[in-house]
């Protein structure tokens, strides 16, 4: 048995990693050709913690320079006194945006390391309510030669998912083109949402959606701003289609801004606080009798997914199921559309350590 006496007594390290797309990718309001990657390694009694979050190099430094120097000495059994302390620590830069991102990694850290010290999985420690979670297949870019979004959503459907997500916002004509050809390939098999990333102004928005009603695409996310809260209810108002909107969500006050403007709230464990801000805000959204789904980093949503009643899905983004294989070893692999929860296999905590092949993409 590990002492409850243990306490964090090294500082931790950070790595940055970058990785390639296969080509320019956009959505309706950004375009990349890169991912980043920031991770976390926490370690006590001998045993190693892995967190990381999607972001910026800028998350490392205020990882490196602000919140693992807070948890040297502090038990690693309290990951809610190392919370608050880091929190703390943060307040004079403000606690969302990137440094939201930054503590999601280290809660991610800290819970890894905890399950590990305890030899069992997250998805033990957690507490599960299924084995696996249903995943929808998420790319679709508003970039992307027809042919290759047609061969995109084919693999989806091989793979078993229910439901498939592709990006628009760009121009609606075409925009409209891609969701038929779409809809052409799903009808009776899966459900189609769409994802317009705030692109359109209100008015646009609510007549993009009744066009999106007539095709029988199921959910819109982000039609307007995620923080225009009247937009989003005006849309809403108007469109048979769920609406859906979250993903920049850093804690449980600002999850509680959505919860009467969405129809299922989106949560992105890599941005809410991890683990922790996780299951708090999808607390606060079941109490107000919304479903939630979580955004992309598919691999680290595995355990909390299992672990939350009223979760819908997990958003299976091609960009990070590309990288993650590559990132870290023991990913959780998709099986007729299903995440498995972590820890099917004895491993303890989520199951994952950093891969030998990242070493190439680390910056
Ligand atoms: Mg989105």
């Amino acid at each position: 048995m590990i002492s409850r006496e243990l306490r964090l007594e090294e500082p931790g390290s950070v790595a940055v990693y970058r990785f390639p797309t296969p080509g320019p990718e956009a959505d309706g309001t950004l375009a990349w050709t890169s991912t980043t990657a920031v991770t976390v390694r926490l370690e006590a009694g001998g045993r190693t913690g892995l967190g990381w979050t999607y972001s910026t190099p800028a998350a490392a430094a205020i990882i490196r320079d602000e919140l693992l120097p807070i948890l040297v000495g502090r038990p690693p059994w309290d990951i809610a006194q190392c919370r608050l302390e880091m929190r703390r620590a943060c307040r004079n830069f403000g606690t969302t945006g990137v440094v939201a991102q930054a503590l999601s990694a280290v809660d991610i850290a800290l819970w890894d390391l905890k399950a590990r010290l305890l030899d069992t999985s997250l998805a033990h420690l957690m507490g599960s309510v299924r084995a696996a979670t249903p995943v929808y297949g998420s790319g679709g870019f508003t970039n992307l030669p027809d042919e290759a979004l047609e061969e995109q959503i084919t693999s989806w459907l091989t793979a078993g998912c229910t439901a498939v997500k592709i990006e628009i916002g760009r121009e609606t004509a075409r925009d409209l083109d891609r969701l038929v050809r779409a809809t052409d390939l799903v009808t009776g098999r899966a459900e189609l949402m769409v994802d317009a990333n705030g692109a359109y102004p209100t008015g646009h928005a609510r007549r993009v959606g009744v066009a999106l009603d007539e095709l029988g695409v199921t959910w819109f996310e982000e039609p307007v701003r995620s923080d225009d809260h009247a937009g989003l209810t005006a849309v809403r108002e108007g469109v048979e289609c769920d609406v859906a909107a979250g993903e920049y969500v850093s804690d449980p006050m600002s999850a509680a801004t959505l919860l009467d403007a969405v129809d299922c709230l989106q949560l992105d464990v890599t941005r809410c606080g991890g683990y922790t801000g996780f299951l708090e805000c999808a607390a606060l959204a079941a109490a107000h009798g919304l479903e939630v789904s979580a955004h992309c980093a598919p691999a680290l949503h595995a355990p909390v997914a299992a672990a939350v009643p009223n979760l819908r899905h997990v958003e299976w983004f091609i960009d990070h199921a590309r990288l993650e294989p590559l990132l870290v070893d023991g990913t959780p692999e998709v099986t007729d559309g299903l995440l498995p929860r972590a820890g099917e296999h004895g491993d303890c905590g989520h199951g994952m350590t950093l891969a030998a092949s990242a070493a190439e993409f680390r910056i």
